[in-house]
């Protein structure tokens, strides 16, 4: 008997009691091996000795100070460490309890930078299908994944609506990638044409699709592209880099291997690792200096905002990542990752497509190769290897509709930094047979 309202409320989950390092152990003494992190989320593991030691010194020192009256020196570090390591530019940090708050936070200062510069006529954001930004209204209002959305749609605000990045399904026969990119660019800027570029406040994307689509990575010149056309006509561009970001994709920031610099960058999962709950927005001055000259003063907060718990995790984390030499590690692994998925799923008649950057991979299932036919969703593939993984000891993030919030089923893999070359072929030989198993399970007429 549980009175908490569980993701689920028919059921209640298994018991987690101790972690450590790669792994969590639940009441039942069970240990399952972490290669999603949660939800792209540990990024050191677990029990960290340098974050626990860290979490108990500012507990001993400050524990919380509000915001309205105290700055403090651990969340000022924590911005400074952030701004040294941010892309060029961006050198302004506003924090906040976690991805979606992060989401809520940026859409606001973009809109509240139009206002201050008297564009006040920009009310409107272009966002991509099959992205997910958040669940408070405003993030979901600019996520495109369906399922999350559809009986709240009627108390979101409108978004202009264009493709996500996905050549896998989307680029066409006989279309070089070079064209699929530009017909992508094409829409995007007939979306702004059609609403009115004056009226559009920003172009909100993930800079490497998580967990709707399955680690989906822009095709080369895409954000480059995206870029310009912001550019052209004065809109600003947020990259949501609550789950690819804080070194997922092996740079610390996804955009990074893209070579832009957006106007507003929101991050989160890997900046506290799952230490303590905090997420920030990235911004250039560009966009907070006619705030500061303005009105002065960013209408928003939250209770928690700047908390020195949370900031004293980040920055032990980001200190660890650093001193540890973790980003070419993240390279290392997530080469091997791919590699050894490619060896034992690669020719799988199941498996469509192997995709990701770094310690962030996707699996897409099919249920024919050729055709890209996906299972029926009723089937619910991918809660079937969640729970076959499971039982063999082996925590994944697999989600359903993959392609249009209903249709198609994927894996996320997202490990710990700290994984050893032993444990990524564990952990792709677990899953490797959890699918199997998964499908060994469906009924007899399978599609
Ligand atoms: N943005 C992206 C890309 C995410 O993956 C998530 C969470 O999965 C969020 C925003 C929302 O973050 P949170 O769950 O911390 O509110």
């Amino acid at each position: 008997m549980s009175h908490i309202i569980h993701r689920s409320l028919r059921s209640v989950p298994r018991m987690a009691v101790s972690a450590q390092g790669m792994h969590i152990t639940d009441r039942e003494g069970k240990s399952y091996i972490d290669a999603s992190g949660g939800a792209a989320v540990s990024c050191l593991g677990h029990a960290h000795p340098d974050v626990i030691a860290a979490l108990h010194a500012q507990a001993d020192r400050l524990a919380y100070a509000h915001t309205s009256f105290f700055t403090s020196e651990v969340s000022e570090a924590l911005a400074d460490h952030l701004v040294a390591h941010a892309p060029s530019g961006m050198d302004q940090v506003y924090f906040v309890s976690g991805g979606s708050e992060a989401m809520e936070a940026a859409l606001k200062l973009a809109r509240q930078h139009f206002v201050e510069i008297g564009q006040p006529q920009r009310t409107m954001f272009v966002a991509r299908r099959q992205s997910y930004h958040g669940n408070t209204l405003g993030a979901l209002s600019v996520g495109g994944n369906e399922w999350r959305r559809q009986q709240f749609a009627p108390l979101l605000m409108e978004v202009g609506r264009v493709a996500p990045c996905y050549p896998y399904r989307d680029r066409a026969e006989g279309e070089s990638e070079a064209a699929y990119t530009q017909r992508l660019l094409a829409e995007i800027e007939g979306q702004f044409q059609a609403m009115s570029p004056k009226r559009v406040i920003a172009f909100v994307a993930e800079t490497v699709v998580g967990a709707t689509s399955g680690a989906l990575v822009p095709t080369p010149g895409y954000f480059q592209g995206v870029r310009a056309l912001c550019d052209r006509y004065g809109i600003l561009l947020i990259a949501d880099e609550v789950m690819c970001g804080m070194g997922r994709t092996g740079t610390l920031h996804a955009v990074e291997q893209e070579g832009v610099v957006p106007d507003l960058m929101t991050i989160a999962k890997g900046l506290g690792g799952g230490y303590q709950p905090i997420g920030a927005v990235l911004a250039t001055s560009r966009v907070i200096d006619p705030i500061r000259k303005g009105s002065g003063l960013f209408q928003h907060g939250h209770t928690y905002i700047g908390h020195p718990m949370a900031c004293a995790a980040a920055l032990a984390v980001q200190q660890v990542i650093q001193r540890d030499r973790l980003l070419p590690q993240v390279m290392a692994r997530g080469a091997r990752l791919r590699r050894l998925l490619t060896e034992r799923l690669g020719r799988h008649p199941h498996v469509g497509d192997i995709r990701g950057r770094g310690l962030f991979m996707g699996v897409e299932l099919v249920q024919d190769r050729a055709s890209k036919a996906t299972f029926a969703p009723e089937l619910q593939l991918h809660a079937r290897i969640k729970a076959k993984a499971m039982d063999a000891g082996l925590l994944v993030y697999p989600m359903g509709g993959t392609i249009d919030g209903r249709s198609g089923d994927h894996v996320l893999l997202a490990p710990p930094f700290i994984a050893s070359e032993a444990d990524i072929a564990q952990i792709v030989e677990r899953l490797g047979d959890a699918i199997d198993a998964a499908l060994a399970s469906l009924p007899e007429a399978r599609s």
